[in-house]
């Protein structure tokens, strides 16, 4: 992408940030196989526990929630929706991202080039207070010391550091590789990186590729059209949290589900 272009979205939209990385997850594509899941984990070092089905004990960055429309079969429809951070770019001059307004740690932070939303461990001290702030549910604690099985840890990323145990994590938007992408464009003397030279694990792994990722305000990233698409939405839209994570579906009772009310369309919706 031309300078030009940035200095012209520069003062038009956002809040000023350079750049506004984010998502368009396509629910009527994902089939629930949980391939961005696995491919988070390994990618961030994420460890996992004896029985990773304990909700209490385990531990997602990209977690894929499952929902039905509840009707009796054959009218049966199910939607999973992989749900990653959702880079709250919030409102207003100074954002109000709902985890960065309430660490009094300055452990989490909107970076203002890139819209990112950091975690840096070794400044938090394990309040929990931005688990309690964000509506998302996003965030983990580490009530362990992470583990892994004997051997394992010689195939950890040394692109990512590990947790100890008494801080919070969460998604980064595979904060490392847009780093990784940077350095070899400056190593090729440009400034500029290109769309497919920073994309997270999990859009990469999706076999159905439903997800898509991207600078949200470069009209040359696919993610730029694919916001406005018809049957875009963020969760939880009117809570004012300004997501960077989008979901597209197609499906009336996906939509009602979450919580983009179209009439009556969507009734008998459950959450299971
Ligand atoms: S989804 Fe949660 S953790 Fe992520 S930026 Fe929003 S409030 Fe913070
Ligand atoms: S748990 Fe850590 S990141 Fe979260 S609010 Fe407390 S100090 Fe900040």
């Amino acid at each position: 992408m031309s300078e030009q272009h940035h200095e012209a979205h520069k003062h038009h939209e956002g809040h000023g940030t350079k750049y506004k990385y984010g998502m368009v997850i396509d629910l009527d594509k994902c089939t629930g196989c949980g391939a961005c899941m696995v491919a988070c984990m390994a990618e961030n070092n994420i460890s996992f526990r004896k029985d990773n089905s304990d909700k209490l004990l385990s531990n997602y960055w990209m977690r894929v929630y499952k929902i039905s429309n509840g009707l009796p079969f054959p009218d049966t429809e199910i939607c999973y929706i992989p749900r990653p951070c959702m880079h709250c770019e919030g409102h207003g001059h100074h954002h109000h991202t709902p985890c960065v307004s309430v660490c009094p740690a300055v452990a989490t932070d909107y970076d203002q080039e890139t819209g990112i939303v950091s975690q840096i461990y070794t400044r938090c001290f394990g309040c929990r207070y931005c688990m309690a702030a964000c509506p998302y549910h996003v965030r983990v604690f580490n009530w362990w010391d992470p583990k892994w099985p004997e051997g394992m840890e010689k195939y950890l990323s040394p692109d990512v550091s590990v947790r100890m145990r008494g801080v919070v994590e969460k998604c980064s938007f595979c904060n490392h590789r847009l780093q990784r992408a940077r350095n070899k464009a400056y190593a090729e003397e440009r400034r500029e990186i290109h769309e497919d030279e920073y994309q997270t694990a999990c859009t990469q792994a999706c076999p159905a590729g439903a997800i898509t990722f991207g600078d949200l305000q470069n009209p040359e990233h696919e993610v730029h059209k694919l916001k406005d698409s018809p049957g875009a939405f963020r969760l939880l839209e009117k809570l004012g949290t300004n997501p960077k994570v989008y979901y597209v579906s197609s499906r009336a009772w996906v939509l009602k589900a979450a919580d983009v009310y179209i009439g009556e369309e969507g009734k008998g919706v459950t959450h299971p």
